[in-house]
This record gives structure tokens, C-alpha cells and sequence, in this order.
């Protein structure tokens, strides 16, 4: 059985409802996967769920499905950050991509001392999220929020939300930074330690240049920031990324409910 077409909308889903196509999904449907009037397809929210439709009209230009039954009801995803340095446009975008099949619930480009890339496509990645959802099966699409300094993020910082700080300088004394007491430890052992904590989370990846010594300075003070390292090679931030979040998952997240 090849999987079902997934496609996200915004609008309300119910049975008997009638649903436009956005451009996109015009275009990937007709010209990509060869749909017409009277296939089947599924369409989901994170408020509605996932229900069976059938496309009752498409052109060049525009499209609209039916909505008939519900296959799935709204489901809590976990609510989990990814606080990530813009980095080269491919290596964020695939960022973005796979951090949405590890489950995240949004994406906050911070700009840190050493962040070099200035510009982030936020229509782009938006893209790239929605067509992963529909991918991997989630309900909801991640947020995108606005790239904000480091600083800021950190000021307005809810206490209640524990921060990783993946720190390349990791456990290892000739990498020291010159900070306060308190290496970072194994990733896994120090998850561990929280199983069975509901606080919610978030994960915070650095640049191609990694962090200042002000920003681990900085960082190693706050009480709600969590410090790991992720061993004793120096990744790039997209493995990085994919690495800890896969992590996380496996220790404090959803991985065990399937
Ligand atoms: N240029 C830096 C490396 C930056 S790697 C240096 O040589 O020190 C980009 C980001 O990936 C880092 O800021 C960190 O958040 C993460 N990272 C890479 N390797 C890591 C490791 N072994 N442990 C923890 N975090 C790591």
C-alpha cells in the first residue's frame, strides 16, 4: 500500500466541509504526483486532526477538496524548542527539515556574536516544515519564529523552560572556556536525570564558529540552562542539531509511544 497524500490546511476541518488548495499545493498535487477530480487524499490540522477528502476540483490554477470522515483526533505533540544560529542556507533548511520529523514545535533562529549569516528565509523554511509534516505524519507544523539576538531570547527568557546548551567545549579541561564551575556532561546521563520532570523544553545549537566565551560565560549562569556535550568530535551544527534532538527524544520525549 503506498502511503496516503497529506496535505496541511488552515481552515477548519470537518466532515462536509469544502477546502481550497493553496499554489503550492495545487502545483504538487496535478504536477508532481498526477492527482485529479475524484482521488483520495488526507488533510490535517494540529486544532482538527487528520481526515479522508477527496479533490473535487483541480486546474492549473486552483483546487478544492472535500472533507469526509475523521481517521484521526487532535493529539498533544511534545512542546519542544529549537533555538539554532542561522547557519549556510542549505545546512539550516535541512536543519528545519529534519528537526520537524524529530518533533519540534517551533524553530528560533538566534542571531549569536559569531553568527555570520544574516538572513534567514522565513517564508522558505515555513515551506520546508509544511512539507515535512506532511511527510513524517505529525499533526501540527512548527513555528517559525522572527530570528531575535541571543540575548534577547535569553532576557525573555520563561523560567519554567529548561534550555540544552550544546557546548562544543564539552567536558574536556583543555578545551576550558575560562566560565564559572560546571562543565557540560553526556548528554544522555544528564537528560536522564530529569525523566519523569513535565517542565518543557528546548534545545539551543551555535554558528559555524561556535560560542563566545562571553555567551558560555553568560549562558553557564542561568539557572534553567541545561549544558551537554555531544562527545568529543566537534560536529557541524546541522549534525549537531539532529543529533541532540534525537537525544532528547529518546530520553525525555515521545520516541517510546510507538
Ligand atoms: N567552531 C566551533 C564549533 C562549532 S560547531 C569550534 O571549533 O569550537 C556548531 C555548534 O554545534 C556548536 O556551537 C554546538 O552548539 C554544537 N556542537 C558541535 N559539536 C558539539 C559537541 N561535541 N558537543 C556539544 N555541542 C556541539
Amino acid at each position: 500500500m503506498t502511503a496516503s497524500i497529506r496535505i496541511c490546511v488552515d481552515a477548519p476541518l470537518a466532515e462536509g466541509e469544502i477546502v481550497s488548495l493553496t499554489g503550492g499545493q495545487v502545483h504538487y498535487l496535478r504536477s508532481v504526483m498526477r492527482r485529479g477530480i475524484g482521488d483520495d487524499v488526507h488533510v490535517f490540522n494540529a486544532r482538527d486532526g487528520e481526515f479522508a477528502a477527496q479533490i473535487t476540483h483541480l486546474d492549473k490554477k486552483a483546487g478544492e477538496v472535500r472533507v469526509e470522515e475523521q481517521l484521526r483526533a487532535p493529539a498533544v505533540e511534545p512542546d519542544l524548542w529549537l533555538l539554532n544560529a542561522p547557519v549556510k542556507r542549505a545546512a539550516f533548511e535541512l536543519i528545519a527539515q529534519k528537526a520537524t520529523e524529530l518533533g519540534i514545535s517551533k524553530l528560533v533562529p538566534v542571531i549569536t556574536e559569531r553568527t555570520v549569516v544574516s538572513r534567514v528565509n522565513e517564508e522558505r523554511l515555513k515551506a520546508i516544515t509544511m512539507e515535512a509534516a506532511e511527510q513524517c505524519e505529525r499533526l501540527s507544523v512548527p513555528t517559525i519564529a522572527t530570528a531575535q539576538k541571543l540575548t534577547t531570547v535569553l532576557d525573555d527568557w520563561p523560567q519554567d523552560r529548561r534550555l540544552v546548551y550544546c557546548d562544543e567545549a564539552g567536558d574536556d579541561p583543555e578545551r576550558e572556556w575560562g566560565g564559572p564551575a560546571g562543565r557540560a556532561g553526556p548528554i544522555i546521563d544528564t537528560l536522564a536525570a530529569f525523566q519523569g520532570n513535565s517542565s518543557p523544553w528546548a534545545l539551543l545549537i551555535g554558528p559555524e564558529g561556535g560560542f563566545s566565551p562571553a555567551e558560555r560565560t553568560h549562558l553557564r549562569e542561568l539557572d534553567f540552562v541545561v549544558p551537554v556535550s555531544l562527545g568529543p568530535r566537534i560536529l557541524r551544527a546541522d549534525t549537531a542539531a539532529i543529533a541532540a534532538l534525537a537525544l532528547w527524544q529518546a530520553v525525555l520525549g515521545d520516541w517510546r509511544s510507538r
